[in-house]
């Protein structure tokens, strides 16, 4: 099983998570590829979501070397991304440090974090959606410095589901568009499955359209923030990988697909 988006205690939002901790949760849940994906949040907004670089690629190096032979650990990370100098620093956060694995991610819209419900109020429901999805793709075609979008969708977890609506689609189709062109990929972020929802981020038809316009790098993710989390609802994800069409789910090592599971 592949788990490839958990977070340690590096993360600003976290308690205090070991590596160790992670490693040991993610081999009895039965996972054999686990990436450790702590957030670097540049500018986020009302909160500090800075990320001790040398610390953690310290960590990330003595957890992956003690588990060498029973896990592989990729070290990864997972950018905020947000127009203008937020992606300068994460490009040289990258450029910086070995990675095996980025996922590249939108948590703040116009200087408003998602995760508040500020967002929500200052503009339409429609907007909420448009915006968001503007702005992901203004910050895909300005910063290619990622192998994986996070949780496409991750808006709808904090705003009213919209309904169908041509101009999201167009505005999915085009993100997919770019990513595809580029040899990135998409996650299945089954956080939202733990929450109770029905579906994960994406849902199945999203990435179902993924596959049909040529996208075939899918990961699967639990984003668990607890060790208890890591693995869960995995198994799910696979299955609709499989039923949209994707054959594979992606490892990466050193920041390109290293191996591959079949579906
Ligand atoms: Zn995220
Ligand atoms: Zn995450």
């Amino acid at each position: 099983m592949i788990d490839f988006h958990t977070h340690s205690g590096f993360s600003y939002d976290n308690g205090p998570v070991s590596m160790d901790e992670m490693a040991r949760a993610a081999l009895s849940a039965g996972v054999t590829d686990l990436a450790i994906t702590d957030h670097y949040d540049p500018f986020f907004p009302d909160m500090p979501a800075e990320l001790d670089f040398p610390r953690y690629a310290e960590a990330l190096a003595r957890v992956k070397e003690k588990y060498e032979g029973r896990l592989r650990i990729a070290a990864g990370i997972e950018l905020g991304l947000q127009p203008g100098r937020a992606l300068e620093l994460c490009r040289a956060a990258v450029e910086a440090y070995d990675f095996d694995f980025v996922l590249g991610s939108v948590h703040a819209v116009d200087g408003y974090g998602l995760h508040t419900y500020a967002y929500e109020r200052s503009r339409s429901l429609l907007h909420t959606k448009i915006d968001y999805y503007t702005s992901l793709l203004a910050c895909i075609r300005e910063f290619d410095g990622f192998n994986v979008l996070g949780h496409l969708n991750v808006v709808d977890r904090y705003t009213p589901p919209l309904g169908q609506n041509d101009e999201v689609d167009g505005l999915i189709d085009e993100i997919f568009g770019v990513l595809i062109s580029r040899g990135q990929g998409i996650e299945i972020n089954t956080s939202s499955l733990r929450a109770g929802g029905p579906d994960p981020m994406p849902p199945a038809g999203r990435v179902k359209r993924f596959a049909e316009l040529g996208g075939t790098i899918v990961t699967t993710a639990s984003d668990a923030h607890d060790p208890r989390h890591i693995g869960t609802h995995i198994q799910n994800a696979e299955r609709i990988a499989k039923s949209a069409g994707i054959s594979s789910i992606a490892i990466f090592e050193k920041r390109r697909v290293s191996a591959t599971k079949t579906l």
